[in-house]
């Protein structure tokens, strides 16, 4: 994981310099930028962005937004003051890898980046064996983390793939929102499973001819999702 690039978005400087200081301590060659107009400039050439959701003009919820619509798909860990689970939540619904609440421990931070790294590592890695999954005329491809329908390209998060995943290796199974929250998410099922649904109306949107007619991802009335090939 040395020589990994990280882009921190921080604009309160004793907390930007404080994780810059202690990524470089473990080895990440870390740079801060301040506002989000910066970090937009900046992500596509960092292999991780470590962004607050508080910065003054564009907050963290817009930049992220604006990086996965400009089809910039580095890992996002979030900041943010607020831990509330509709937070959390909003945070994966704009395409967020990972998420932490402020106050932080250092410790836990490194954690973080650390098994972010490793798991968008692992995806594609992983990928390599099994790389691509044929549902009709469209191809999920893991390795370079889109799915091919004749010319079109959808690029895919890390999260949009291991959801992929996770429902292509249970495919025939009626699985809860819960389930897939706690499974793929790694967050308690106490938490409002809504913003599953926006992840579920972003894949149909890749894999179906009719989005609005699915024939693979099916949603299964008061229980939540069964995918079949
Ligand atoms: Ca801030």
């Amino acid at each position: 994981m040395a020589d990994k690039k990280i882009l921190v978005v921080e604009d309160e400087v004793h907390i930007a310099e404080g994780l810059r200081f202690n990524l470089e301590e473990e080895g990440y060659r870390a740079t801060v930028a301040e506002t989000g107009e910066a970090a937009l400039a900046l992500a596509t050439q960092f292999d991780l962005v470590i962004l607050d959701v508080m910065l003054p003009g564009m907050d963290g919820f817009q930049v992220l937004g604006n990086l996965r619509e400009q089809g910039c798909f580095v890992p996002v860990l979030m900041l943010t003051a607020r831990g509330r689970p509709e937070d959390i939540l909003r945070g994966f619904a704009s395409g967020a890898d990972d998420y932490l609440p402020k106050p932080f421990d250092l410790s836990i931070l490194i954690a973080r980046v650390n098994g972010l790294l490793r798991r968008a590592a692992w995806t594609r890695q992983n990928a390599a064996s099994d790389s691509e999954f044929t549902i009709g005329d469209r191809v999920i491809d893991f390795r370079t983390m889109e799915v091919r329908h004749g010319e079109a390209r959808f690029p895919l998060t890390l999260m949009e793939a291991n959801l992929l995943r996770y429902l292509i290796k249970h495919e025939g199974e009626a699985i809860s929102r819960s389930r897939l929250l706690e499974d793929v998410w790694g967050v308690r099922e106490d938490t409002d499973t809504r913003a599953i649904d926006n992840f579920i109306v972003r894949l149909r949107r890749y894999l179906e001819e009719e989005p609005s007619q699915p024939r693979h991802l099916f949603t299964v009335r008061g229980v939540g999702y069964r995918f079949v090939r």
